[in-house]
């Protein structure tokens, strides 16, 4: 097999494309739907990239810890599809691209409660309900789920975003009940949306996150302790779903720049995955009218550049 790609470039690469971010400070918003996001300084930006044998490459703010937001969303779909048997799933949530804003009511509305997929805010809080109604213990799931495949032990929710969220609920909220009125939603709406807030308010860094995400390059196993987190099947369906739904209404723009599968979050993190060799997590906190992280694309499309990974060719 060639060698994926340079080790020794991969150092000054990072450290050339921190050097380069301040100069996207400036451009974008920090998320300021959810209160305590907007108290978050803009102005910052980490990168880190870890290989399937699990090592960590780092630059900028990569160990500083930030709301992981939407990421989290994976997260619980992957504890999903350990748990629960397909149909469970696939029948109450689609797999298909939104082209619609993360937290849109219309498109639910027209197809009566069924979100399109479970990236967007629909699906995910679907998600959520499938697990909050099987699994008494599902936050202290989520948690030691994420502690475990960082290999972080002090990994932690973040409880005044997850406070903050539910205390600005009304769209999400809005959007459960709207799946309860469909008859696909059954449990209390604030039970679940605990959950989903939960999940969003992880505070995980860079290193973090790219660790955590380093199964979905490694044919589902996590090369932190070499377990097996999902098969090699759902391995793709899952970075399937991230290349078609993983960054809202800009996700054929993604494919297009980075073409890698990747999620973003409204903290200013994406992942991104390159299959077979690494994850990749990028923060700063700035985001476009899509809610991704202006410097964080940017920095993506360098890397991708940079290193010449082209999974797509
Ligand atoms: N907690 C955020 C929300 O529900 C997540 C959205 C995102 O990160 O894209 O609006």
């Amino acid at each position: 097999m060639p060698e994926p790609f340079d080790r020794h470039q991969l150092q000054p690469l990072l450290d050339r494309i921190a050097a380069a971010a301040p100069r996207h400070f400036g451009e974008g918003e920090v998320a300021d739907y959810i209160p305590a996001l907007a108290e978050v300084a803009p102005d910052q930006f980490g990168i880190a990239v870890c290989d399937i044998n699990g090592k960590v490459w780092r630059a900028g703010a990569a160990d500083t810890a930030f709301s992981i937001q939407s990421i989290s969303k994976v997260l619980n779909l992957v504890i999903a599809m350990q748990r629960l048997d397909e149909p469970d799933i696939w029948t109450r949530v689609g797999r298909e691209p939104s082209g619609h804003a993360f937290n849109s009511m219309a498109q639910l509305e027209e197809e009566k409660g069924v979100p399109r997929n479970p990236f967007i805010n629909a699906g995910a809080v679907l998600v959520c309900e499938l697990l909050v109604s099987r699994i008494m213990s599902i936050h202290w799931m989520m948690r030691e789920q994420a502690r475990r495949l960082a290999g972080n032990p002090a990994i932690n929710f973040d409880d005044r975003v997850a406070r903050s969220e539910m205390d600005h609920k009304a769209r999400n909220a809005a959007l459960a009940y709207l799946m309860k009125a469909y008859g696909n939603l059954h449990s209390e709406v604030n039970d679940v949306l605990d959950v989903y807030f939960h999940g969003c308010a992880l505070a995980m860094s860079c290193s973090d996150v790219a660790r955590a995400f380093a199964f979905l390059a490694n044919g589902g196993v996590n090369p932190q302790d070499g377990q097996a987190v999902v098969t090699p099947q759902q391995t793709r369906q899952l970075n399937a779903l991230l290349l078609t739904c993983g960054l809202y209404d800009a996700a054929g723009d993604f494919a297009w720049r980075v073409g890698l599968p990747g999620k973003s979050g409204v903290g200013g993190g994406i992942v991104a995955i390159v299959p077979g060799q690494m994850s990749i997590c990028v923060w700063s906190p700035r985001l476009d009218s899509y809610g991704n992280s202006v410097a964080g694309l940017r920095a993506l499309e360098s890397l991708v550049e940079g290193l010449g990974v082209a999974p797509l060719g």
